[in-house]
């Protein structure tokens, strides 16, 4: 990979602000976050939510409406038990809601079929969860390159299996993962886990990035780093992130924070 092509990760939002020589790749114009928002890219409205539990229904989301932007890095917060998790995934179609509708790039998503819910996920969401969720039995390479084996299917994945890999390999370099290639999952540090799931959310190429907590399971340091990951991808490759969080610290590194109260999103 060239220069050009890896991604700077600056250690903090600070310095990313002061970037030195080699941080040169950071535009001026990508650092004001706020000032380059996109058109609306994905929207809930009036989103309604309970689940069933012994005959009782509990309420849980109670008509959540919220816009996200193209380019934008959104954080939830709420405390636990909130339905920050359930909301992200009514947003990302891994859930239907009970009411309401959820838009993707002007088009209602949340009533399509399967497959084509599907394709939404394999092709334009990357998803990142607190626990990883990576296969234990491949290596890290395997892992990463696990969603476009599902989305190609055997035949084509084969036949562009050297591009594949070669994407594949960049994205785990760009992660600082070069040297753990054919480590397994339970060969890995928490960190190191999350930036496997991290580039595997990237492999096919994602407008938006989905985050459940991607921060739950690490050290306040470790977490730190994930985080400026994150806010490296969104700064220089203009993706889209929608992360919750019941941390305020790892909130207020977003562009914007909402807050899920009484089944609500509140301005913070
Ligand atoms: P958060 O992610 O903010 O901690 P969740 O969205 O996971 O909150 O859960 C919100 C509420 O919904 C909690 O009270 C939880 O117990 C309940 N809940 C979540 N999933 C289910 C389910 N599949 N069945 C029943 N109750 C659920
Ligand atoms: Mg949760």
């Amino acid at each position: 990979m060239s220069d050009a092509q890896r991604l700077v990760v600056p250690r903090s939002r600070a310095q990313a602000a002061g970037a030195g020589p080699e941080q040169a790749i950071v535009k001026p114009q990508d650092q004001q976050a706020p000032g380059r928002k996109g058109p609306l890219q994905l929207a809930a409205v009036g989103l309604k939510k309970s689940y069933r539990k012994a005959q009782v229904e509990i309420p849980v989301l109670r008509g959540v409406d919220l816009e996200v932007r193209r380019g934008e890095f959104l954080s939830i917060i709420g405390q636990s038990g909130s339905g920050k998790s359930t909301l992200l995934h009514l947003l990302g179609t891994l859930d239907a809601p009970d009411a309401g509708e959820v838009r993707f790039e002007n088009r209602r998503i949340d009533n399509l079929p399967q497959a084509g819910r599907d394709t939404l996920r394999n092709k334009q969401f990357g998803m990142i969860f607190q626990f990883y969720h990576l296969l234990p039995e491949l290596t890290t390479l395997e892992n990463v390159l696990s969603p476009l084996m599902i989305a190609h299917g055997a035949w084509s994945y084969f036949r562009h299996r050297r591009d594949h890999l070669r994407r594949a390999t960049q994205l785990l370099d760009m992660v600082g993962l070069a040297h753990r290639l054919k480590h397994k999952p339970r060969e890995l540090s928490g960190g190191e886990m999350q930036r496997a799931a991290i580039a595997r959310s990237l492999i096919a190429e994602p407008q938006l990035l989905l985050a459940d907590e991607p921060t739950g399971n690490l050290d306040t340091a470790t977490g730190e780093e994930i985080l400026s990951l994150l806010r490296t991808l969104n700064d220089q490759r203009q993706l889209t992130i929608v992360m919750v969080t019941h941390d305020r610290a790892i909130a207020a590194q977003a562009d914007r924070t909402v807050r899920l109260v009484e089944g609500q999103v509140e301005v913070v």
